[in-house]
């Protein structure tokens, strides 16, 4: 409706603007927990977690060509050498160069343990000590298998029903510890190519699911996925990516456009008066603005749809009228529903559904046309299922 001409028009509400401003204090602050810089107290500057142009003028600036970028991504990113000495297209010389002021590092796999289900858990430490745990969960049906990624150590978040949530942010990873995890990974499989031929690929799929809020790292983060995204790299499709968000709404739409992954968002409740509980988050960004911003997430489409994580605790959100609640909500959203049994932890205070209740719950979701599979719990007996990990911090919070 247009205002009569003799009332003063108020000032427009520019949505844009102040998500714009919100965008700002969120990088503003992940900048406070910024990781130490990846060089080594020799003065060797850290190659994996530089983007392509910063690799270009860091051999710049050592007297090398632009054009060496490639061979040495190559060598990196594709062949997973840890060594110059191993990139044999480069002649000796230059190979002794790159030795000298570059290193190609790995976090150190301080404890690796594999479950009876043969997930396996990573405890990597950083050159810092700070440490962060990342899971490898092999697919039963197929050779294949997703690593479960962490962005931070620690989470500002508390969300009541998750074991990160219980350890405060100590920092936030660097994009060399991001991609870093998934390289060391593979290393411990065995994954690069071989120079007898293809190499299975069971280390297929990458999800930010591991310890920490993603979007509140975003700009390391978004580094890493570009680097793990690089055809001449690792070279993975964004398909095969999926970041696992609490609902920071801000930075879902930069997150869609810029990197254009798989999104998943925490939901776990229907109402804000339980979610306020629950994802403490939500106090911030209530439900409907984060149903909105999944309406709008650029990167979402019927064959590529967004996931509702759900974790199903006892009495506490697991009801028919819940399941019936959930469904309205997202109605029209191409989405799946993944329900995802509570997993324990060392002080928790839920249980997990009954099984009646979960299929109940589950049926009602898929009779309304959301696939709904229900995640079996991996790794439990190693504590590596879905809000399980936790680490010791090294260093108190930095004064904000
Ligand atoms: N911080 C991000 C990503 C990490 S958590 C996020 O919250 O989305 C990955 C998933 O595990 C989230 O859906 C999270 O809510 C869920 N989760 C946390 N604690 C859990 C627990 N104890 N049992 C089952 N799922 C849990
Ligand atoms: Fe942080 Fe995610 Fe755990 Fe919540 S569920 S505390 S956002 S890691």
């Amino acid at each position: 409706m247009t205002p009569p001409d003799s009332l003063p028009v108020p000032p427009s509400h520019d949505d844009h603007d102040l998500s714009a401003t919100e965008r700002d204090r969120i990088l503003a602050k992940a900048a406070l927990f910024a990781p130490p810089a990846p060089v080594l107290p020799d003065g060797r500057r850290e190659i994996v977690g530089l983007s392509r142009e910063e690799l270009t003028e860091a051999l710049v600036a050592v007297g090398e060509k632009p054009f060496r970028t490639k061979q040495v991504w190559h060598w990196v990113y594709h062949q997973g050498v840890t060594d110059f000495r191993a990139m044999s297209t480069l002649a000796k010389p230059l190979q002794e160069k790159l030795a000298a002021r570059f290193v190609i590092g790995r976090p150190e796999a301080a404890v690796v343990q594999t479950a009876a289900d043969d997930t396996r858990k990573f405890l990597f430490r950083f050159r810092d000590g700070q440490e962060a745990e990342t899971v490898y969960i092999p697919d039963r049906r197929e050779d294949r298998g997703a690593v479960c990624i962490s962005s931070q150590v620690g989470c500002t978040l508390s969300c009541r029903f998750c074991h990160t949530g219980t350890q405060k942010l100590a920092r936030n990873l660097g994009a060399a510890e991001i991609v870093g995890q998934f390289m060391a990974a593979r290393d411990s499989y065995g994954e690069w190519p071989s120079p007898h031929g293809e190499t299975p690929r069971l280390l297929s799929t990458v999800v930010l699911m591991g310890m920490g809020e993603p979007l509140y790292n975003y700009e390391n983060v978004a580094k890493a996925m570009r680097i793990v995204m690089d055809g001449e790299g690792i070279g993975l499709s964004r398909r095969r990516i999926t970041l696992s968000t609490s609902g920071v709404v801000p930075m879902m739409d930069r997150c869609g456009t810029e990197l254009g992954v798989n999104l998943a968002v925490s939901l776990h409740a229907v109402t804000d008066e339980l979610r306020d509980e629950i994802v403490p988050l939500n106090r911030k960004y209530p439900i409907n603005e984060l149903i909105a911003a999944c309406r709008r997430y650029p990167a979402a489409s019927n064959a590529r749809r967004i996931t509702f994580e759900y974790v199903m605790l006892d009495g506490v959100n697991d009801s028919e009228a819940e399941a019936r609640a959930l469904v309205r909500l997202i109605a029209g959203i191409p989405a799946k529903v993944n329900l995802i049994p509570f997993n324990p932890w060392p002080g928790s205070q839920y249980r997990p559904s009954t099984r009646q209740r979960l299929s109940r719950f589950a049926q009602i979701v898929t009779d309304a046309g959301f696939a709904s599979p229900i995640r079996t719990p991996r790794g439990q007996d190693i504590l590596a299922a879905c809000g399980q990990l936790r680490t010791d911090s090294r260093r108190e919070r930095p004064a904000a």
